[in-house]
């Protein structure tokens, strides 16, 4: 991407009290990531990967916009923030990334780059296509809560590529460039929203094609989750609530994929 030095927000100044309301302690999930539960309902993930490339921890994903604090205080144990990595540019995963990228370069898919930099999904959901109360709560929270506005993309990852031990793969659809990262030694993967664990309220359900009304392609969706299902992974772990372990994975998916 062209050079442009591009301003960095000022550091945060965390309160703790603050923090605990925002996030749920940090889990350590699979060896070197732990899931950050965020949000009132605690189903916004963020993951944050020790990155032995860079040192600290690459965070995947930046939740909605009143984790920063929290995300920043998960990181300074394992060293700070090496790099932020969106798995797609919604507004509800690029929440916390303007404030981030005070600490540390904030990077996506070159497909994504358009939507975390201009409407953060927004150019091509259909909310008119939802029931009328989720609408509003949506438009409420999408604008005021989950939303950190756009953000300066500082560079692009894209298939292929490896971050902090795992490798990129795309698994557009619900998003443009929406991405995961997929580590061959533990079959761990971190998809973002290639598939939902929570329905429109928030709710846990079985692993399902994203909403309609909220994606891009709604049958590339489908083909990405089965791709998924093919790299068989031990653990799948999802942008919202999961993730999704046990003896199944594979057909759990393969089901959502085909539902
Ligand atoms: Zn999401």
């Amino acid at each position: 991407m062209a050079a442009v030095a591009v301003a960095r927000p000022p550091k945060l100044r965390s309160r703790p009290r603050l923090r605990a309301l925002a996030a749920a302690p940090p889990e350590e999930i699979v060896d070197g990531v732990w899931v950050l539960r965020g949000g009132l309902l605690r189903t916004m993930n963020v993951y944050l990967v020790r990155d032995d490339e860079r040192g600290g921890v690459l965070v995947f994903d930046a939740g909605e916009k009143g984790m920063a604090t929290s995300i920043v205080a998960a990181a300074i144990p394992h060293g700070g923030i090496s790099r932020v990595v969106l798995g797609h540019g919604d507004t509800d995963h690029r929440g916390a990334a303007p404030a981030l990228r005070a600490y540390a370069d904030v990077l996506c898919h070159p497909d994504a780059v358009e939507q975390a930099q201009g409407s953060g999904g927004r150019d091509y959901w259909r909310p008119k296509d939802l029931p009328l109360d989720v609408r509003l709560l949506h438009g409420f929270t999408h604008r005021y809560v989950w939303d950190g506005g756009p953000v300066h993309i500082d560079g692009t990852v894209r298939e292929g590529d490896r971050v902090a031990g795992f490798e990129v793969i795309d698994l557009p659809g619900h998003a443009p460039g929406l991405i995961g990262l997929w580590r061959e030694r533990d079959r761990v993967a971190l998809v973002s929203d290639c598939f939902y664990m929570n329905d429109m309220h928030g709710r846990p359900q079985p692993p399902s094609v994203p909403l309609d009304a909220y994606n891009l392609d709604t049958a590339q969706a489908r083909r990405s989750i089965r791709k998924l299902a093919e790299l068989r992974p031990a653990i799948a772990c999802p942008g919202h609530l999961g993730p999704l372990s046990g003896p199944d994975v594979t057909e759990q998916l393969e089901a959502a994929a085909a539902a």
